[in-house]
């Protein structure tokens, strides 16, 4: 059933022409539509490249102009797009992107067209009729409101088929009645599905010959040409009925002339398909980010209180804060010994300074590495024995490793964070992006405690801005997730409102509220606090205690400070303010960015480097899963030896090796003049190790345990840009 929706889509595309001949024409305006029309000439000529290509452009400009309409035309040529190319959740979130604009624009013919759209690629292309037949409902509605009585027809046929094709021909019947008393729109197509329509629901009846007639009617059109889909269906609802009535020679003719049109049909895409040829389109990485986040939410929050890996947890903890206990007497005593040389204590206090960084980051790599291998393996048993994927204890175990490095990044960061090593950095984001991510990434806990979450953000604030997104992010992930935590069958509500304007400079005023528990006047202070959580119960295992601890020192590193208002019983609300910068041309630079991601299916050979065995298995197998070749050595003398022999296209080295570690293994790699990219592959913290890396002659650094995607996309990076330039 392939092709049905195309039957809908060139109407509906020639609907949409007319409404772009029908925009405004001063300059800019006028260059826009061009371009638009442009993209939607290439794309029914089938050159999806370039028309994604063109599209793009087009929304650069529209953006830019803020023409709401015409960045949703884009869109929806995006869209449309990715639904030729078969990538069917792609066009959905392009079309749905398009929907957004077109309403903000308020163009109801257009947001009715995005109805149909979505309506067709939910029932036809991802069989999800439910949602599809919302969508339709939508259109049918909006169409009587503007009294578009095309669309209305058209969505009256979708209704009846859909319907019909679920089963529900009671439901689909009142559709199907409003097509027959409506003939006007006689073409063939529409007498072929309509005819069709009264077959399958004549058969459903019992009413045998009527339906015959009907079919008949269906499939003895007179231009009765090969390139009809729609006649396609007709033969094959035909042959499903003559083999109920038991006419089976008759069926099986029927099903001939159904195969042959679809062959016919099928040739022609192919045709149209092999202008696409080695076009390879990645998911865009922010759907890539919540596909990721998707994948993981199966896995979090298990009933953690009955695995006895929390005991393991515990003591880990405690022994990282025994040795913190133990350094820091150690540090107290080394101090007084010498407090008597005023010079020499400076010089020890920023020794122990050094001591203590380098133990913290010491303690993180040692308990990274084989946190390494705990989640590669659990991840791989996962996958290789699908019998285990409803196992508690296992995924116990992927959380609780997940949940300790989490531990460790923390207490990372905020040692960091106190040794003022935090910088924050500009990059241009999309706030509703960001925050409707957040959203979805905290969806299953949402779901735990039955809560709501609800996102208001002010239209007035630009739709890009620049700063910290990172932090910005992990901020409200925090208190989502502790709203979340508290809060049962209630609501919490995201509220971003834009407080000022100065200059460039755009306040926006961020509350995270809920009507959970509550907190009581005698802990608000206290809960800022590293590990204070109040109230807490030992078989309710919720966190670390170290959430809003960061929370205020990461506010603390944007200058500001957070509010809490809080009763008990009645909920939490925290409130914060963060400056924002938002510039037009830096926008520019990252619209250009949502480009299509051109990768190639080529095969490269990687070489790892890597001492554990354990993480040589988890390395090699995830490489291996995407169908690169890949060798292992065990150190970086045997490395110095494959490199002279064999070829590869990327070096994945481990940094703590012994005998020769990973950055002089690089610098006598680079000595012998070999300029293979090398990408350190280590569970050290990036910070500490990027000078080093980069004078050595390293290409990138990638931290264990690190997202498969994440790793494909630097090695395809690096491997590309090695080939450019060589
Ligand atoms: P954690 O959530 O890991 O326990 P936090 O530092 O994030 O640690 O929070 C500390 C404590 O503050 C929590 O244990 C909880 O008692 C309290 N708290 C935080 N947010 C809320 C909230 N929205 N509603 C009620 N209590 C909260």
């Amino acid at each position: 059933m392939i092709f049905r929706s195309r039957f809908f889509l060139s109407w509906l595309f020639l609907n949409f022409l007319s409404f772009a001949l029908s925009a405004q024409s001063n300059l800019p305006t006028a260059k826009i539509d061009k371009l638009i029309l442009e993209a939607l000439s290439d794309f029914r000529e089938a050159n999806f490249e370039k028309s994604l290509i063109v599209s793009r452009a087009a929304l650069n400009h529209s953006t830019i102009a803020k023409n709401d309409y015409f960045i949703s035309r884009s869109y929806n040529i995006i869209g449309a797009n990715y639904n030729e190319l078969g990538e069917i959740d792609k066009a959905i979130f392009f079309y749905k992107k398009s929907l957004a604009y077109a309403k903000k624009a308020k163009n109801d013919s257009f947001i009715n067209m995005l109805y149909n759209n979505l309506g067709n690629i939910y029932c036809f292309e991802k069989k999800q009729y439910k949602v599809g037949i919302d969508y339709y409902k939508r259109s049918l509605q909006l169409s009587s409101e503007i009294k578009d009585s095309t669309q209305i027809y058209f969505t009256n046929v979708n209704l009846a088929w859909s319907y019909f094709d679920i089963g529900e021909f009671n439901k689909g019947y009142a559709y199907l009645n409003f097509v027959n008393n409506n003939k006007k729109f006689g073409d063939d197509d529409t007498v072929i599905v309509s005819n069709m329509l009264n077959g399958m629901y004549s058969s459903y009846k019992g009413n045998n010959d009527k339906a015959n007639e009907y079919f008949q009617r269906a499939i003895n059109i007179k231009d009765n040409s090969l390139e009809r889909p729609d006649l396609s269906y007709a033969h094959l609802e035909y042959s499903k009925f003559l083999a109920k009535i038991g006419k089976h020679n008759e069926a099986y003719a029927n099903l001939l002339a159904y195969n042959r049109i679809t062959q016919q049909i099928y040739n022609d895409e192919k045709l149209k398909k092999a202008s696409v040829a080695g076009l390879n389109l990645e998911l865009d990485e922010y759907k890539r980010q919540i596909d990721k986040i998707e994948d993981e939410k199966d896995s979090q929050y298990q009933s953690l209180k009955k695995s006895r890996i929390i005991v393991v947890l515990f003591v880990i903890t405690s022994f990282i804060l025994l040795l913190f206990i133990i350094t820091l007497i150690k540090n107290i005593r080394f101090k007084k010994k010498h407090n008597l040389e005023l010079l020499k204590a400076k010089e020890i206090a920023e020794e122990a300074s050094l001591l203590k960084t380098q133990f913290i980051s010491t303690i993180s790599h040692e308990l990274r590495t084989p946190l390494y291998g705990v989640v590669g393996i659990t991840n791989m048993l996962l996958e290789e024995h699908k019998e285990l994927s409803t196992s508690q204890h296992l995924s116990s175990l992927k959380f609780s490793a997940r949940y300790l490095l989490s531990l460790v990044n923390d207490l990372l960061q905020i040692n960091k964070i106190e040794e003022n090593k935090v910088v924050l950095e500009t990059l241009t984001f999309n706030i509703s992006d960001e925050v409707s991510m957040i959203k979805n990434s905290l969806s299953f806990l949402s779901q735990k405690n039955n809560n709501k979450i609800s996102i208001r953000i002010d239209p007035e604030i630009p739709e890009y801005l620049i700063g910290d997104k990172l932090r910005l992010a992990q901020i409200l992930m925090n208190l989502v997730s502790n709203a979340l935590k508290f809060t049962n069958d209630g609501e919490v509500e995201i509220i971003i409102n834009l407080s000022k304007v100065e200059g460039k400079f755009y306040f926006l005023e961020f509350q995270i509220k809920d009507n959970g528990v509550g907190i009581a006047v005698v802990d608000q202070a206290k809960i800022f606090e590293k590990f204070v959580q109040v109230g807490r119960k030992d078989e309710d295992y919720q966190g670390t205690g170290l959430g809003l601890s960061i929370v205020k020192r990461l506010l603390g590193l944007f200058n500001t400070s957070i509010i809490l208002q809080s009763n008990i019983g009645e909920g939490t609300s925290f409130t914060f303010t963060i400056p924002f910068e938002s510039d037009p041309v830096k926008t520019k630079q990252i619209i250009d960015e949502i480009q299509v991601d051109l990768t190639s299916d080529e095969v490269f050979k990687i070489l790892i480097v890597e001492d554990n065995v354990i993480n040589q298995l988890v390395t090699k197998k995830i490489i291996e899963k995407n169908n690169y070749i890949c060798k292992v050595v065990d150190d970086g003398f045997r490395a110095l030896q494959i490199l002279d022999n064999e070829y590869f296209d990327l070096i994945l080295m481990d940094i703590n090796m012994p005998v020769m570690n990973g950055f002089e293994t690089t610098k006598r790699i680079r000595q012998l003049g070999i300029k293979t990219p090398i990408v350190a592959l280590t569970a050290f913290d990036k910070d500490e190790i990027t000078d080093e890396a980069i004078s050595s002659g390293m290409n990138d650094i990638i931290i264990k345990p690190f997202e498969p995607v994440k790793l494909f996309k630097i090695i395809n990076y690096l491997i590309s840009e090695t080939k450019n330039v060589g």
